[in-house]
């Protein structure tokens, strides 16, 4: 079914990343949570990725070419609000993406949230190591939020970050150099809460919940992107949208259902 945004007056997002054919995360995360958010989730597909939560079997990357043309036809037929984008593998990707959005921005509005997507829970990467420096030069000056959890921004910074005060002075460097607000998230380090710091050049938030234990999650960066990028198309603030998008997935990781083979890891085939 298609639902004409124009006559529903919902807004339109778009998400450029990959495909998790398991559904958790990747393009599939982003457009489930669109649709419960009440947006439009309109996609570029970036890579094909054989996966499911424990296992990245392999990546096919969609030639950039493919990717530019996807976008390019999502702005002519809609009236894009904002975008995220999330795992986009290669420089050449990268590069595609950036001359596009940046032509796009030339010709009217929209928020871009950037989700730097580098490693999957399972250990696979899921962006080359020659990538970086196009994801770092060509894309998050473009940003109006970059959402790296601690270890993407160490790899972004060029060193390791170990604490939550790390993580905390590490938002206001990452904004001072890419000149564009840093939502920095230290769920990864699993304390008793799960923090969050977003600095926008003037202002520190943070952003806390009780860290929900026990839970083998999937997509969950991916899912959280996907919300700020929905609160921000549908005219929220950006520490309105954070705050609602960290409520959002922190609802979900605790409604979360268990996926029959998927327990334990080690003995899938
Ligand atoms: N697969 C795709 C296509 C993704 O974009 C991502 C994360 O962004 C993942 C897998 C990784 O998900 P997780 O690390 O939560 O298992």
């Amino acid at each position: 079914v298609l639902l004409m945004p124009s006559k529903r007056h919902i807004p339109v997002v778009l998400s450029i990343a990959g495909s998790d054919n398991s559904g958790g995360a990747g393009i599939q995360a982003d457009l489930k949570t669109f649709t419960t958010l009440g947006v439009y989730g309109t996609t570029a597909v970036t890579c094909v990725v054989a996966e499911h939560p424990g296992r990245v079997k392999s990546i096919t990357p969609i030639p950039a070419k493919a990717v530019r043309e996807q976008i390019d036809l999502v702005f002519e037929a809609f009236p894009v609000a904002a975008v995220k984008t999330g795992m986009l593998y290669s420089a050449e990707i990268i590069e595609a993406v950036a001359a596009s959005l940046k032509a796009r921005k030339k010709e009217r509005p929209f928020a871009l949230v950037i989700d730097p997507v580098m490693v999957a829970t399972s250990g696979a990467m899921l962006l080359k190591a020659d990538a970086l420096e196009a994801l770092q030069k060509k894309l998050l000056p473009l940003a109006d939020l970059v959402t790296p959890n601690l270890d993407e921004t160490g790899v972004l910074l060029g060193h390791r970050l170990e604490t939550l005060a790390e993580a905390q002075e590490a938002a206001v460097f990452a904004q001072q150099i890419w000149r564009v607000p840093f939502l920095v998230k230290g769920g990864h380090l699993q304390l008793s809460q799960a923090t969050d710091f977003l600095f926008d050049g003037k202002t520190m938030h943070s952003y806390q919940v009780a860290t929900v234990r026990n839970v083998k999650t999937h997509g969950n960066g991916c899912t959280y992107s996907a919300a700020i990028c929905a609160g921000l198309a549908q005219g929220k603030t950006l520490h309105a949208s954070v705050s609602a998008a960290k409520r959002f997935v922190t609802r979900a990781i605790r409604q979360h259902f268990r996926i029959g083979a998927y327990q334990p890891l080690n003995q899938l085939p």
